[in-house]
């Protein structure tokens, strides 16, 4: 019976496995066409400064959704692309967009709102992106303060001194950079000073729970000494409750993010 039960559990993963392999394949085609026919948008999350909570900027987040697989995650169809190659375009694309519609709240009475857009590896070191970057900027005459881009920390493991170059050239021409994701990746503190970033974003594995274990709010202290001591200023990502607004506010975190401020919207209800 033991050995029959180790089967069909074997069995179960087996299914699961060739699911997830046939999804990955499928994924991986209707991607190809994805740009051409016009299946991705993007949505922004509002990103508020703690105290006031007032708007500080927005993160631009991809969506997908195809007549065939329905809506895809970004979790689950970036890396396929990343796996591909196709990130490249697909974030060629999310940065036109960006930009475009920096310049359309630009235009606006209300005045302007920094998009923050995520960057993949691939793309930073793809040797077009500072010119492409540049290009959306001339082209929509969105100001270079009215953009900024977040990188995980993968990205500085893979060809450092390229990503040193290219963060610096960044920065040379006036867009912020971000580090996404802090404490989820591989870097050693150390490794954080060769790069000049002006935004550390403390997981939401970390604000997570902060209220209720002792190990996460040390945790999250001590990221924010850190980033800090780097001359960073600190976005907590993923922030639920008032309760963690409020210990994260006192710890001398300067942003919030997350479900409590706001869900991502269209662009349309950034304003409200
Ligand atoms: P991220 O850059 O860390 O973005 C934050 C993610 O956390 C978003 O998921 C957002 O919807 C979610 N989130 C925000 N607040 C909360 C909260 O309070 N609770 C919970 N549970 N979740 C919250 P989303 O939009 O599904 O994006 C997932 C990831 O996909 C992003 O993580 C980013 O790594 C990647 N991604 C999204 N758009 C792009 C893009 O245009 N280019 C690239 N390269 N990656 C992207
Ligand atoms: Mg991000
Ligand atoms: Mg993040
Ligand atoms: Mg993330």
């Amino acid at each position: 019976a033991a050995k029959d039960g180790g089967r069909g559990r074997l069995k179960v993963f087996e299914e699961a496995f060739n699911t997830l392999a046939r999804d990955a394949l499928l994924i991986d085609e209707a991607l190809q066409h994805a740009i051409a026919r016009n299946e991705f948008h993007l949505v922004y999350q509002p990103i508020v400064e703690a105290r006031s909570r007032k708007l500080s900027k927005v993160e631009a987040l991809i969506r997908w959704s195809t007549p065939s697989l329905g809506f895809v995650g970004p979790d689950r169809f970036i890396p396929i692309a990343e796996e591909s190659g196709l990130i490249v375009e697909i974030g060629c694309w999310v940065l036109q967009e960006a930009t475009r519609q920096a310049r359309s709240w630009a235009d606006e009475a209300a005045g302007p709102i920094c998009v923050s857009v995520n960057v993949s590896a691939a793309q930073l070191v793809d040797p077009d992106f500072l010119l492409l970057l540049r290009e959306f900027l001339a082209r929509s005459g969105a100001a270079p303060d009215e953009l900024e881009i977040e990188l995980t920390e993968r990205v500085l493991i893979d060809e450092a001194d390229t990503v040193i170059r290219v963060i610096d050239a960044v920065n040379a021409m006036g867009i912020g950079v971000s580090l996404d994701d802090f404490g989820t990746g591989y870097s050693s503190l150390s490794y954080l000073t060769r790069f000049h970033l002006q935004t550390l974003k403390i997981d939401r594995a970390f604000v997570n729970g902060i209220e209720h274990s002792e190990r996460n709010l040390a945790l999250v202290r001590a990221i924010i000494a850190m980033g800090h001591s780097l001359g960073m200023k600190i976005v907590a990502e993923g922030v639920e409750t008032e309760e963690q607004a409020r210990m994260l506010t006192e710890l001398g975190c300067e942003y919030l993010q997350g479900y409590l401020i706001s869900r991502p919207v269209p662009a349309a209800e950034i304003r409200r």
